[in-house]
């Protein structure tokens, strides 16, 4: 059997600009916060190029602005750039009018930046579900071919567990691809990362992966956070003991997962996996009919 081909996604942003860790900071200190992402980032492009994968990496409009050597980076060494939102705001936090000006303002930013089309775009916190489900027309509308804001599990702070838990069309031109889910007794258990991959022991997310690729025969999406890799960074005061668990936990470990799982599997960019070759590379011209 041939090995299917998984799509790495990395969601670039720092280590205080984390949903979970925003009652603790103000979006007006960020600037005054020592930056670790671009160096966690060229950690992963190396980590990337010596297994020879490639990935997809969802970047926030605010670090590129800052950042903007990383991002031709990021696409010079045969990587995906994609959008995560310019500010980092819950999908669930904003009007649509809201919602709409930051994904069209980070895809026309990235796009300037790279002097690449970016295709795809990932909501913060995976904050889209039934009660928004409007934020997909919205990304429909700015031009976006696919998404991948769903996570079909039970969580407290996201997931939408009885979404669809393969690629479908959710509109037209947009096709929305969920972080992968292994079912196993009925149950939607996280077979994509996040901080399941750092909470739970290798073994157990090279399993779910195993079981999506060869029981459901299907590409897994994966994800991760460049300061899931970064032991040094400085930790934020005044959180909860839950809080500190799930966002320092095993940090030390994450670098040697991550080497295992890319020798584990193969994997590539998320377009490159389920968009079709054509229309590759090409900004979307619904973009112009906004702007006007
Ligand atoms: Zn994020």
């Amino acid at each position: 059997m041939a090995e299917i081909a998984n799509a790495l996604t990395v969601d670039v942003e720092d280590y205080f600009q984390v949903s979970a860790l925003a009652p603790h900071i103000l979006r007006s200190e960020w600037e005054r916060m020592p930056c670790r992402v671009e160096r966690n980032v060229e950690r992963i492009l190396e980590l990337l190029d010596e297994s020879g994968s490639q990935a997809t990496f969802f970047t926030l409009g605010w670090i590129a602005e800052r950042y903007p050597a990383l991002v031709r980076r990021i696409v010079a060494g045969g990587h995906e750039l994609a959008s995560h939102g310019y500010a980092h705001l819950r999908a669930t936090d904003q009007t649509p009018a809201e919602f709409l000006a930051d994904i069209v303002r980070a895809k026309a930013l990235l796009e300037e930046i790279a002097g690449v089309g970016v295709r795809g775009y990932r909501a913060p916190s995976f904050s889209i579900g039934k009660q928004n489900s409007w934020a997909f027309d919205c990304i429909a509308d700015a031009g976006y071919e696919y998404s991948s804001s769903v996570y079909p599990i039970r969580h407290d702070h996201y997931g939408m567990p009885d979404a669809p838990r393969f690629a479908y069309p959710v509109r037209q031109g947009l096709l929305e691809v969920p972080v992968s889910t292994a079912s196993v007794l009925g149950a939607n258990l996280p077979a994509g990362g996040g901080g399941y991959f750092r909470l739970l022991p290798y073994p157990v997310s090279r399993l779910l992966v195993r079981r999506v690729n060869r029981s459901e025969g299907r590409p897994a999406v994966f994800y991760l956070h460049p300061w899931e890799l970064d032991p040094g960074q400085p930790r934020i005061r005044g959180t909860t003991l839950r809080t500190r668990f799930r966002h320092y936990v095993n940090l030390h470990r994450t670098e040697a997962r991550l080497r295992r799982l890319l020798r584990d599997f193969t994997w590539r960019r998320m377009d490159r996996v389920f968009l079709s070759a054509d229309a590759g590379g090409r900004a979307a011209p619904r973009v112009d009919r906004l702007a006007a």
